[in-house]
């Protein structure tokens, strides 16, 4: 069974076709790079298969369950990134991290240590009581990828992770997505720009127009262009 199943998916956004049959299939463990362009379909696509976005078409599945507003089974496997947290700038660093906890049905008592832990090596101890609306681009993304990896999930959708992060973070969220993917975790990372994800994924998929147009490792792409 496939730990991401995305297949024939369509969208659209009133005349905007912002997904053309995408198809798109990762196992366990795979670390995915979704590369493309600005307005490609990445984050509809992630939309789609994190059940916050219904598709026109097609179908989206999460260990063989399908996603939709009512199969929670499948969410309880994601951990989710979104792209632009605006609707969290009221809520300091360790309430988000409640707040997300807390959805997910998690004791704060048992996510706690972990909380602790990678705000520290993401170098945001003292920031625990900031707001969310008072951080850097990069600090809110630490935040949201600790969010993500404290669910302990099976399948990481992660929108453009280290967007605005410093190089040092950014190696700390590689060593970690490394560490998970030996685990058995998967990961879907989108990004616009191949260099930031090119050591780190076992394979990448290129979507243009809403629809993947090339698949494989960085190796095998490379060498056909
Ligand atoms: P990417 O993440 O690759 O930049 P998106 O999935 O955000 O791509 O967008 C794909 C296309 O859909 C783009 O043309 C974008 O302008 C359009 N689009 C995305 N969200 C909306 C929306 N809420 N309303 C209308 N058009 C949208
Ligand atoms: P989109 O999903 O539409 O491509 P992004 O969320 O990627 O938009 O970009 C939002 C802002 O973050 C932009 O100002 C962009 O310059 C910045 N940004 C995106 N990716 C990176 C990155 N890897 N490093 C630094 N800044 C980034």
């Amino acid at each position: 069974v496939y730990a991401v199943e995305a297949v024939d998916l369509y969208k659209s956004y009133g005349d905007t076709w912002a997904l053309n049959g995408l198809t798109m299939r990762i196992g366990p463990g795979e670390i995915y790079g979704l590369l493309g362009p600005n307005g490609a379909g990445k984050t509809t696509t992630l939309k789609i298969l994190a059940g916050l976005l219904k598709p026109s078409r097609g179908y989206a599945r999460i260990y063989g369950v399908e996603v939709s507003s009512r199969r929670v089974e499948a969410l309880r496997l994601v951990g989710y990134v979104p792209e632009n947290p605006v609707v969290f700038q009221n809520l300091t660093v360790e309430e988000f991290l409640r707040f997300v906890a807390a959805l997910r049905g998690l004791d704060w008592r048992e996510v706690s240590g972990d909380a602790e832990y990678y705000l520290e090596v993401f170098g945001l101890a003292g920031r625990k009581d900031s707001f969310m609306g008072e951080l850097s681009r990069g600090m809110v993304q630490k935040v949201l990828v600790s969010a993500a990896f404290l669910v302990r999930p099976k399948v990481l959708l992660m929108d453009e992770p280290t967007a605005g992060m410093d190089p040092e973070s950014q190696h700390v969220f590689k060593e970690e997505v490394r560490r998970l993917s030996s685990k058995g975790v998967t990961s879907l990372i989108s990004s616009h720009q191949l260099d930031s994800v090119e050591r780190l994924c076992t394979r990448v998929g290129i979507i243009y127009k809403g629809r993947l147009i090339a698949e494989g490792t960085v190796e095998e792409l490379k060498s056909r262009v």
